[in-house]
């Protein structure tokens, strides 16, 4: 029994691009040590949640939390913006993003892409944030990768570097957004070697993947999304053991 709140609580999130409505009124919470994974169809809102939930969008409705502090608000309807940049900053530099793209600053070697936000953002003194930015890619297997530049990497070293560039920011959770879709067969195994690893020491995370295996094999939670609405959630078992919605049952046969 714990009364500590959830890390993330998304509450009955809408959110429009203009006149197309793309999230209609979705609840997801991650308490701590929660690995959450949406699945769904191209286009459901996956990873428009997960940007609204790190204030990287802008939503219309419902509420977000963070460790029990809802964001604050100004403004209503299309013209809702987070009220407070210290708050944002604070929210968005807990929920540390993890990209399809891996997104690594091409200029910068490795050691520097994971040092950079930590420096610059959080202000951390330079020889500590390097001594945990080379023990975070030690840990993600690519301690040997430090001075090497991003397009001297496999795909796979890259995302495992951005992976240890989230980790650097020391968050209360990590989002990842197709973490292993931009990746060959070979290559994705190691990522999710990685996240597995990142699961089992009791991280909290949210991952939007295509990847039926992973998300069955990491998460306490899955979610299936259909058209901006939550269609069915459960323990992984029951979603993919014995899942009840037509759509649900279509989409995973069609992932098989
Ligand atoms: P998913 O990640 O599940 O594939 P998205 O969250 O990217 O889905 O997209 C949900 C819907 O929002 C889709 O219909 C998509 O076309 C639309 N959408 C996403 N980003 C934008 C944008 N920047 N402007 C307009 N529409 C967008
Ligand atoms: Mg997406």
């Amino acid at each position: 029994m714990t009364t500590e709140p959830p890390v993330i609580e998304i509450s009955n999130l809408h959110k429009a691009y203009g006149s197309l409505e793309v999230i209609k009124g979705v609840t997801i919470t991650a308490r701590r040590g929660d690995v959450v994974s949406l699945i769904g169809s191209s286009g459901s809102g996956k990873s428009t949640i997960l940007r609204c939930a790190n204030l990287l969008e802008d939503s219309q409705q419902g509420d977000i939390l963070f460790k029990g502090e809802p964001v604050r608000w100004t403004g209503s309807g299309l013209n809702r913006r987070p009220a407070d940049p210290a708050q944002v900053l604070r929210i968005r530099t807990n929920l540390a993003m993890v990209f399809q793209q891996f997104n690594l600053w091409a200029h910068l070697t490795i050691l520097q892409n994971v040092m950079e936000a930590p420096v610059t953002v959080l202000r951390r003194p330079r020889a500590e944030v390097e001594k945990s930015a080379r023990a975070y890619l030690e840990k993600v297997g690519i301690g040997d990768k430090c001075d090497a530049y991003p397009a001297q990497l496999s795909g796979g070293q890259q995302q495992r570097a951005a992976i240890a560039r989230a980790l650097a920011m020391e968050p209360e959770a990590l989002l990842f957004d197709e973490p292993t879709s931009a990746l060959d067969p070979e290559l994705e195994q190691e990522v999710i070697r990685v996240i597995k690893d990142l699961a089992a020491e009791g991280r909290t995370m949210m991952i939007v993947t295509h990847d039926m295996k992973m998300a069955r094999d990491v998460s306490d939670h899955v979610v299936f999304l259909h058209q901006g609405l939550i269609e069915e959630q459960g323990d992984p078992e029951t979603l993919f053991g014995a899942p009840r919605s037509e759509r649900l049952r279509q989409f995973l046969s069609s992932t098989m």
